[in-house]
């Protein structure tokens, strides 16, 4: 009887026919104690009961064949070309199989007793052969094993191959069983699942096809409720040991603020407000990811959050990761507040906190600060010393201050800071937030944390589950998806000839220049070029041009005469990227758009279509790989961020997006996100529910072990008391 928390102490090298070297490679591959070893399941399984007789296989189509080695020969009929031919035979006939240059099978096949081979069988002069089909080693020398009739294939590991690593799992499995149970009864119960020491057997050496579903069932289930269950508490320990603010607002200045937009908030906004306030309300410390495209209205969100803390007495910080974006919230924020009647009368000075609620003209006003590395301005003092706004920020005299990360990373010195806005979730990490913690007095700041970034649903579960998640979904009325075509190289005078017909309407485009080799100067040239061809092209307009590599000066003064129309066709790099809005911009134009990534096309599209005409994207490309392709496909089909990210995650694969970012993901072995969505949600509510009614697991001490163990360093910090 082994527990996998025992299992996961014990060193592969200990397994038969993976000691020495074989270990520290396996090692190297994640593969390092018994545990990790259990969780390497088949990559597939090939079903003998289906065999059929060499004699009877079909020619044409893809198909496995089992025989026994006869023969193989490596000849080398000229240099650099090394032929392998194999000749594998039944009872029925014989089959020949050839490979070039590849060297290695040779000595796997002349240690092999017998083989499958998958691939197109075909008919050479007669007789039946192979080209390059894969080769299952099934049995043979050390490595044999007499198996059922439903053969595993486990992946090669660590120069480990399936024939060998078979073998070895089979020894490790029957050293291991039974393997305690350690996840709750009723749960199992609730989702059907079957016993864990049955499932490992059933995944590694099923008795027929059927039983490998359900034990996959089990052990992701297994997998997705430790990661839960780790996350769960990891929030639980946060939220207790961090005192917060009750906030206990009487609403009068956001009331007022949501009253004179010119606009009534969407529903999603409403939503999402009333989630974050109700977190603003508890006792402990809000932790919320917002997630909202670009102009869904995360501004008016964010704005109004800091003004519920503001009602109450306290301060609000907005930071975000530049000096240009803290410029423009700030211009944000204070227009803002000015349309809603909430600005100081200029001059008017340091009244502070107590202004907020005295008779003013214009009601209650609020005093915003700039402050970051280059600039310290407000709006009831624009020339105000960056001394004077530091000590008005200590003295609480600042209601809201809009800066860098800075802000709480160097010494900024705040009052009473009660609730803190963070615009972009990729740089303000654990870290940060430690910091932040540290910037209050005595209780913790509310944090809100906002990102343009569309994050699957499925991961922000997994990634942020720490942080509860808000979605803005909806954009404001009036705002018409971008329409989006794909067209081939040899067909792209449709695409200057949308480019003229808009511009003869008084409307602007953008043409995105392609990528090059990583390299923002051979980009630049690139554009140049680009830039010079279309201006003879298109000899009527007026073409402009904007790259990375120009001085920021002659880049803002570009910018500027197409903001102003003064420009009607801008040829740019991807430095238009962010930030970028000009609301006549109607068409974009993305050259070889194959060659960038989802997540970024969805973003340069949003840079059109934003005012009161429609957009079009126009994607320029021959795609010539079947990612691209897919990526292309996606863009047509939807505007929307989120399905976007999904399908993004889909070609990509979870392993590459997230690489090794601190998330727990990488340590999934056999959960994919996407496809068990429906076991991740289960598996997370059961996790939470049961840290809710048992926060340390007190009354479920292997479960707790076995999370422990099974994560490692990711939670080793979880369950100190
Ligand atoms: P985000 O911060 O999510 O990019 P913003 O808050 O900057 O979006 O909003 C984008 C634009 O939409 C702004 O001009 C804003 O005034 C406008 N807007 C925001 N919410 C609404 C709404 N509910 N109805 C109409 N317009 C809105
Ligand atoms: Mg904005």
């Amino acid at each position: 009887m082994a527990s996998l928390a025992r299992l996961a102490t014990v060193d592969v090298g200990q397994v038969k026919g993976l000691g020495g070297k074989r270990s520290k490679s396996l090692s190297d591959a994640g593969i390092s104690n018994v545990a990790d070893l259990l969780h390497h399941v088949p990559r597939r399984y090939i079903d003998r009961s289906l065999e059929s007789p060499i004699s009877k296989v079909p020619i044409g189509p893809e198909v496995t064949v089992i025989g026994r080695v006869v023969s193989v020969r490596d000849r080398r009929p000229r240099r650099n070309l090394h032929i392998i031919e194999a000749v594998v035979e039944d009872d029925s006939a014989r089959i020949k199989a050839v490979w070039f240059n590849q060297s290695y099978l040779v000595n796997q096949l002349k240690n092999a007793d017998e083989v499958a081979l998958s691939g197109v069988v075909e008919n050479f002069r007669g007789a039946l052969q192979m080209k390059t089909p894969a080769v299952d080693v099934l049995s043979g020398g050390l490595e044999g094993l007499t198996v059922g009739r439903v053969v595993p294939v486990h992946p090669t590991a660590g120069g480990v191959g399936p024939g060998h690593m078979r073998r070895a799992i089979h020894n490790a499995l029957e050293r291991s069983r039974p393997i305690d149970d350690t996840v709750p009864m009723e749960l199992k119960a609730a989702h059907g699942l079957m016993e864990r020491d049955q499932a490992f057997a059933s995944i590694h050496f099923p008795e027929s096809l059927e039983e490998v579903a359900p034990a996959r069932k089990r052990l992701v289930y297994d997998e997705l409720f430790r990661l839960e269950l780790a996350l769960a508490v990891q929030k639980r320990h946060q939220m207790e040991s961090s005192i917060g603010i009750p906030h206990e607002a009487n609403g009068e200045l956001v009331d007022r603020f949501l009253g004179d937009l010119p606009y009534s908030l969407t529903g999603a906004q409403h939503r999402v407000l009333g989630e974050i306030e109700a977190d603003l309300r508890e006792r402990h410390p809000m932790h919320r990811l917002l997630q909202g495209e670009v102009g869904s209205g995360k501004t008016v969100v964010a704005v109004a959050t800091l003004l519920r803390g503001v009602e109450g007495g306290w301060q609000g910080a907005l930071m975000a990761p530049t000096e240009v974006l803290a410029e423009q919230h700030y211009l944000g924020v204070r227009s803002l507040l000015a349309d809603a009647g909430m600005s100081p009368a200029l001059g008017e000075s340091h009244l502070g906190m107590d202004s907020l609620f005295a008779e003013h003209s214009d009601g209650p006003a609020v005093h915003v600060a700039l402050l970051t590395g280059s600039t310290a301005t407000t709006n009831y003092d624009p020339d105000i010393s960056r001394s004077q706004l530091a000590a008005d920020i200590a003295a609480g005299q600042v209601d809201l201050v809009v800066g860098t990360h800075a802000l709480i990373q160097e010494g900024v010195e705040f009052h009473r800071l009660g609730v803190a806005v963070v615009d972009e979730q990729h740089r303000f990490g654990v870290a940060q937030r430690v910091l932040l913690k540290e910037k209050a007095a005595d209780a913790e700041p509310d944090l809100l944390i906002m990102t343009a970034t569309p994050i699957p649903r499925t991961l922000s579960m997994t990634l942020y589950g720490d942080l509860d998640v808000s979605i803005i979904d909806e954009m404001p009325p009036g705002r018409t998806p971008v329409a989006t075509k794909l067209i081939s190289r040899a067909e792209e005078q449709l695409a200057w000839k949308t480019i003229a017909t808009e511009v003869a309407a008084g409307r602007q485009a953008f043409v995105v220049c392609p990528l090059v080799d990583d390299s923002p100067k051979v980009e630049a040239a690139s554009a140049t070029a680009e830039h010079e061809r279309l201006s003879a092209l298109m000899p009527d307009l007026r073409v402009g041009l904007i790259h990375g590599q120009m001085r920021s000066g002659d880049k803002e003064a570009m910018m500027a005469a197409f903001r102003a129309g003064e420009v009607d066709v801008l040829v740019a790099t991807t430095v238009i990227e962010v930030g970028i809005d000009v609301p006549n911009a109607t068409v974009m134009v993305i050259e070889d758009a194959h060659r960038f990534g989802l997540s970024q096309l969805h973003q340069l599209r949003g840079r059109v279509g934003r005012g009161l005409h429609p957009g079009t994207c126009l994607l320029l490309a021959d795609p010539t790989t079947t990612d691209g392709e897919e990526r292309l496909t996606a863009m047509v089909g939807t505007t929307d961020g989120f399905r976007l990210a999904e399908e993004d995650l889909r070609i990509r694969g979870q392993g590459t997006v997230f690489g090794t970012r601190q998330s727990g993901i990488k340590d999934l072995k056999l959960a994919d996100i996407l496809a068990d969505f429906e076991i991740l949600v289960g598996a997370r509510h059961d996790a939470f529910a049961l840290v809710g009614a048992d926060p340390t697991l007190s009354a479920y001490p292997e479960l707790r072990e076995e999370v422990a163990a099974m994560l490692g360093d990711e939670v080793e910090w979880l369950f100190v008391s």
